[in-house]
């Protein structure tokens, strides 16, 4: 019963440059200030678009500058895509020069227009034109008509592309879209937004190495509790090792590396982003989940206060 991507987390360089880039330039809205639950001592921040909506959300751990540098390549998601109105990547094109993004030409996918960015930190980021973007946030400094909102997909890189195919079609409902050249894509027949994932790997692809600039792992949605825990014992039924569900404050979590090398998360709708500020306010304020609240003071006093451009 999963319904396409829920949040996409990569790692990055000094979080005041992320939010340069993704909540100044590409106009997304910061939804959460939190730490690694995993981890106190970083920083994690989540994007999202106006409604902080499953399928919409970026998240980020930024590293210090000094941090180890990933490498983009096999057993991660290679791209992450969001869908823009029509007309809306000539807008963008208008846009970025002088930003500190990197811009390849436009091409074409399955008939769609895309334009591959790639941010300070070397993440990929496409913007991909559909009659069915949703989510334009407002309140940015990035006009509604070619703002950012769900995302369109993502692209995997698998080190066995037919065994993660085979996970995405038998646990998590995806079923085969299409083909264009090497790409195979997948679409989500319950989702109503975010619904496809390609599998793809560039020419002369190179493993792929976890640092920053690198996605870290991809999650998949589903409804409530019920629908996570039988994709869990559907996974377990195929030999894959999912953890227990484990309590994420926004919502319930269930990872698992997938045969191909990549980290899948299936993570629940709910309960959402306003379950610990209101959601008018989202992401202006460090949020702690309880078992970190004593350790406010100290954890504040490591984490520089983030200048947003809104
Ligand atoms: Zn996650």
């Amino acid at each position: 019963m999963i319904s396409g991507l829920h949040h996409v987390t990569a790692i990055c360089g000094p979080a005041q440059a992320n939010v340069d880039t993704y909540a100044g330039t590409l106009g997304l809205r910061l939804v959460k200030q939190t730490v690694n639950f995993d981890d106190p001592g970083t920083t994690h921040l989540y994007y999202a678009d106006g409604d902080a909506r499953p399928g919409s959300v970026l998240t980020f751990f930024p590293w210090p500058s000094d941090g180890m540098r990933g490498r983009v390549g096999a057993g991660q998601a290679t791209a992450t895509a969001y869908a823009v109105a029509p007309g809306a990547l000539s807008q963008w094109l208008d846009r970025l020069p002088g930003a500190a993004l990197q811009v390849a030409p436009p091409t074409a996918r399955f008939g769609q227009n895309v334009l591959t960015l790639r941010d300070p930190d070397g993440l990929v980021i496409e913007l991909i034109e559909t009659d069915d973007a949703s989510g334009q946030w407002a309140g940015g400094p990035v006009p509604e008509s070619m703002a950012l909102g769900a995302f369109h997909s993502v692209t995997l890189c698998s080190y066995d592309p037919d065994a993660t195919a085979h996970v995405l079609t038998e646990a998590y409902g995806y079923a085969e879209h299409g083909q264009d050249g090497d790409r195979l894509r997948l679409v989500n027949p319950r989702a109503d937004r975010a619904e496809f994932v390609d599998l793809f790997c560039g020419p002369q692809m190179q493993a792929g190495r976890m640092g920053i600039g690198t996605v870290h792992h991809v999650a998949f949605r589903a409804p409530d509790d019920d629908a996570e825990l039988e994709a869990r014992e559907t996974l377990l039924s195929m030999g894959l090792r999912p953890t227990p569900q484990i309590d994420r404050q926004y919502f319930r979590s269930v990872y698992t590396r997938e045969p191909g090398g990549i980290l899948f998360e299936i993570a629940t709708d709910g309960p959402g982003f306003a379950v610990d500020e209101p959601a008018e306010s989202l992401g202006r304020s460090l949020q702690l989940p309880p078992q970190y609240e004593p350790q406010r003071a100290a954890i504040e006093a490591r984490l520089a206060p983030l200048d947003l451009p809104y």
